[in-house]
């Protein structure tokens, strides 16, 4: 069975590309700049006995969409049964001083392009009566942030969408599931100050900053036939940061 998860040359995606390999899936890999980075984890989900291949494209753009769906079934001879929408950017400021293009790059890439991936990858799940869509959203999509604006906004969306497919594709035998991490270290928290770091970290109970692995797991389970009867949930992994 393929998956396809976007954005997996870096962090969470990239760890969710590689669990979903060790769990028996063959995965297109999308990456938009880092290039060298997903063509060492496009080796290393071979080296594990899977079909792998890497496609550029950026995930905001309609029309790079669909032709990343076209090249994906060209190149694996089978359409997408588990669609992985983790591609996501950040551009934090306070309202007054966020331009409309850090309020457009941020939807479009968080939110839009979560869109246009399911609009590209349902029908063919209708028409198989299978299908594993499982959005990456955000626990500030539950709560809100201040200087994320933008970005809460995203993935507040994002989980109304969740939601919205679940409902709409349920009869299909597909489910839609938003998984909603916390604070987890990759390069999109790298940059935030160390006060901020600690200030986020008395804030989890389970007192540890997460991997990108602990999210894994969670877009493991729901691309996995033990999730079957669960669609149109939110799951925290957050180390028990929102508790919502
Ligand atoms: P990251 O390390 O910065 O990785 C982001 C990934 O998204 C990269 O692989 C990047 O690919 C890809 N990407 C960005 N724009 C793209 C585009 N237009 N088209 C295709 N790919 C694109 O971030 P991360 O922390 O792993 O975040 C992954 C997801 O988890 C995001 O949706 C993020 O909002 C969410 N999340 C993260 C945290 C956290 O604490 N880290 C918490 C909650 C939610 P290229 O480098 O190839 O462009």
């Amino acid at each position: 069975m393929l998956a396809l998860v976007t954005g997996a040359s870096k962090g969470i995606g990239r760890a969710i590309a590689l669990e979903l390999a060790k769990n028996n899936f063959d995965v297109a890999i999308n990456f938009n700049r880092s290039e060298e980075p997903a063509k060492e984890l496009c080796s290393e989900i071979k080296a594990l006995g899977r079909k792998a291949e890497i496609f550029k494209a950026d995930v905001s753009d309609y029309e790079q969409v669909a032709e990343l769906f076209k090249k994906i079934k060209e190149s694996f001879g089978e359409s997408v049964s588990v669609l992985v929408n983790n591609a996501g950017v950040t551009r934090d400021t306070l309202l007054m001083r966020m331009k409309p293009e850090d309020w457009q790059t941020v939807i479009n890439t968080n939110l839009n392009a979560a869109f246009y991936c399911t609009r590209e990858a349902i029908r063919d799940m209708a028409k198989a009566r299978f299908g594993r869509i499982i959005n990456i959203a955000s626990v500030v999509g539950l709560t809100g942030n201040a200087g994320q604006a933008n970005y809460a906004a995203s993935k507040a969306g994002i989980i109304g969408f969740t939601k919205s497919v679940a409902r709409e594709y349920a009869n299909r035998g597909i489910t839609a599931n938003a998984i909603a991490p916390g604070f987890i270290e990759t390069d999109m928290t790298a940059v935030l100050k160390p006060e901020v770091k600690d200030g986020i970290l008395n804030s989890i109970p389970l007192g540890s900053i997460g991997k990108p692995e602990d999210v894994a797991k969670a877009a493991a389970f729901f691309a996995s036939e033990t999730s079957s009867y669960i669609t149109g949930q939110v799951l925290a992994v957050d180390g028990g940061m929102t508790m919502i």
